[in-house]
C-alpha cells in the first residue's frame, strides 16, 4: 500500500478523465492521495473531489504564485473549508524565488500567515520552496516548535537544509526528480538522512518520473519513485511502501493500523510476531514508543493460535528465511515456536529464532535440544560487555541471573544449534568494542551491530 503525499488532480489536464487516473491508482496499490490546493478555487474543487472519491484527502491553501490574491476574506473562506474532516493540511504554502510571480517580501509574509493558520487549525502544513531554502529555513526556526510541523513537499535543498528541516520535526516529501539522471545530489541526500519522516508523492501532473518524463504524471506513477527509494537504501519496494505509509499517516493525522501484524515481511525475510510478552524491558525497545518497525505495526491485541500464526505466514517458500522475532520473547511461547517452526520447516525454509537469550531461564529447562532440526539459526541480544550495563539497559525481571542465562544460552545454542551469532544495537551506553570483544574472544560468535536509528 502506497500514500501520494501530493497531487494536483484539481489540473485541467485531469478534468476529462479523473475516474481512470483514480482506478489506475487503485490498481498500483496507491491508499490514499492528497489532493493539494493551490489557490482558493482548486481548495474548493480538492475538497468538493474527496467527498466523491473516497481515496482522496485535501489540503487547502495559497501558493506563493498566487500570494498576490492573498486577503482577508480568501483566509476565513480557507478556514471554513478547513472545517471539512476531509481536509488534512494547509497548503500548498511557501517560498518560490525561481519564478517570482509574487514579490519576495509579499510571499514571506502570506506564508507567515497561512503558517500561523495552520497552528491555530492544529492542521500540518505543505511547504513548497524553490530556491529559497535559506529564508524558509530561517522562517520556520522562527517560529515556536509546532505539535504538528508539515512537510515541505519535492525537497530539493542540500543535506545541511535537510537535517534542519528533519530536526525540525517537519517531513520531506520526495518525487518524481529523484529519478532525474542530473539528480545525483538529492540521491546522495536521501541515501543518508533517516526514513523515518520521508513521505512520497508525484506533484502530478508535474514532474513525471523519469520512466514518463514528458507525459502527463498521475499517481499511479509513484512505484517509479518508491522503486528509486528502495534501490538507493538498499530495501524493497514493499519496505519502502510501508515506511512511508506509516510515515504519512503519522504526518497528517489518520488513523494508523489498530491491529498488530503476526506476520511482517522486511526485505526478503518474513518476521513472525507472535507475543509482545518479554523478561526484558530495553531502553531502546521500540515497543517503548510506537510499536512499529518498518512502518509495520506490532502491538497485539492477543496472542495469536498456531493456526491463526500460519495463516498469517501465507506463502512463506518465496522468502530466504522466516524469522521468530517481534515485540517480544518468542521462547515464551516455546511450545507455539515448536509446533510453528514444525510445519513451516516441511516447507524447507531456513528458520530463525531471534531472542534475548533467556529461555532456558523462562522454562526453567534446556531448551535447546527441543530446538535442534527446528531452527536454523539464533540470533541472541547481547547489548553489554557485563550485567550492570546489561541490566542498566535491559532492565530484566531477573536482574541476578540474566546476564549469566545469555552468555550460558550463547554457548549451548553454538554447540548444538551452530549457526549463532549475538547482536548489539548502538544506542547510548552500549560498548560495542567491548560486546564485540565478549563475543569473539570469549563466546566464540560474531556480533553483528543493529543501527538504533533506523525505524
Ligand atoms: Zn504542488
Amino acid at each position: 500500500m502506497l500514500v501520494d503525499a501530493h497531487a494536483h488532480l484539481t489540473d485541467k489536464k485531469f478534468e476529462r478523465d479523473l475516474q481512470g487516473v483514480i482506478k489506475r491508482s487503485e490498481k498500483a496499490g496507491i491508499e490514499r492521495i492528497v489532493n493539494v490546493g493551490d489557490k482558493l478555487e482548486t481548495s474548493k474543487i480538492s475538497v468538493a473531489l474527496a467527498h466523491v472519491y473516497p481515496m482522496l484527502v485535501a489540503s487547502v491553501g495559497v501558493h506563493p504564485h498566487y500570494a498576490r490574491f492573498y486577503s482577508h476574506e480568501v483566509e476565513e473562506h480557507l478556514a471554513s473549508l478547513a472545517e471539512d474532516p476531509k481536509v488534512v493540511a494547509i497548503g500548498e504554502i511557501g517560498l518560490d524565488y525561481h519564478y517570482r510571480n509574487s514579490e519576495p517580501e509579499l510571499q514571506k509574509q502570506v506564508f507567515c500567515q497561512q503558517l500561523k493558520l495552520a497552528r491555530t487549525l492544529n492542521l500540518p502544513a505543505i511547504i513548497h520552496c524553490r530556491d529559497a531554502y535559506s529564508d524558509l529555513i530561517a522562517i520556520l526556526q522562527e517560529e515556536a516548535r509546532r505539535e504538528r510541523p508539515g512537510v515541505v513537499h519535492c525537497f530539493s535543498g542540500t543535506r545541511n537544509d535537510a537535517e534542519q528541516l528533519l530536526a525540525m520535526g517537519y517531513y520531506l516529501g520526495i518525487g518524481g526528480p529523484i529519478t532525474y539522471p542530473n539528480a545525483d545530489s538529492l540521491r546522495a541526500v536521501v541515501t543518508e538522512i533517516n526514513l523515518n519522516r520521508v513521505v512520497l508523492e508525484t506533484d502530478s501532473p508535474y514532474l513525471a518520473p523519469q520512466h514518463k518524463r514528458g507525459q502527463r504524471n498521475e499517481p499511479s506513477y509513484i512505484k517509479h519513485i518508491a522503486r528509486q527509494v528502495a534501490e538507493l537504501r538498499n530495501l524493497t519496494l514493499k519496505d519502502i511502501a510501508a515506511i512511508t505509509r506509516y510515515n504519512a499517516t503519522r504526518l497528517f493525522g489518520w488513523l494508523g493500523d489498530s491491529v498488530g501484524k503476526i506476520a511482517y515481511p522486511i526485505g526478503h525475510n518474513l518476521y513472525l510476531n507472535i507475543t509482545n510478552q518479554c523478561t526484558n524491558r530495553c531502553l531502546f525497545c521500540r515497543s517503548n514508543n510506537d510499536y512499529v518497525v518498518k512502518g509495520h505495526y506490532l502491538k497485539l491485541d492477543r496472542e495469536p493460535s498456531e493456526e491463526e500464526i500460519l495463516q498469517a505466514a501465507g506463502d512463506v517458500e518465496e522468502f530466504d528465511e522466516v524469522v521468530f522475532c517481534g515485540f517480544g520473547e518468542p521462547t515464551i511461547r516455546l511450545d507455539t515456536v515448536k509446533a510453528v517452526a514444525k510445519q513451516l520447516k516441511a516447507r524447507g525454509v531456513p528458520i530463525r529464532l531471534d531472542t534475548n537469550g533467556q529461555g532456558d531461564l523462562i522454562n526453567g529447562r534446556d531448551i535447546l535440544p527441543e530446538l535442534r532440526g527446528l531452527i536454523d539459526s539464533i540470533s541472541i541480544s547481547l547489548n553489554a560487555h557485563n550485567q550492570t550495563t546489561y541490566n542498566k539497559l535491559c532492565q530484566p525481571k531477573l536482574r541476578q541471573k540474566a546476564f549469566a542465562a545469555v552468555l550460558e544460552f550463547t554457548r549451548k545454542a553454538k554447540q548444538v544449534i551452530g549457526q549463532v551469532h549475538v547482536s548489539a544495537v548502538d544506542f547510548p551506553g552500549v560498548n560495542i568494542t567491548k560486546c564485540r570483544k565478549l563475543a569473539e574472544e570469549e563466546l566464540g560468535v560474531p556480533l553483528r551491530v543493529r543501527s538504533y536509528s533506523v525505524p
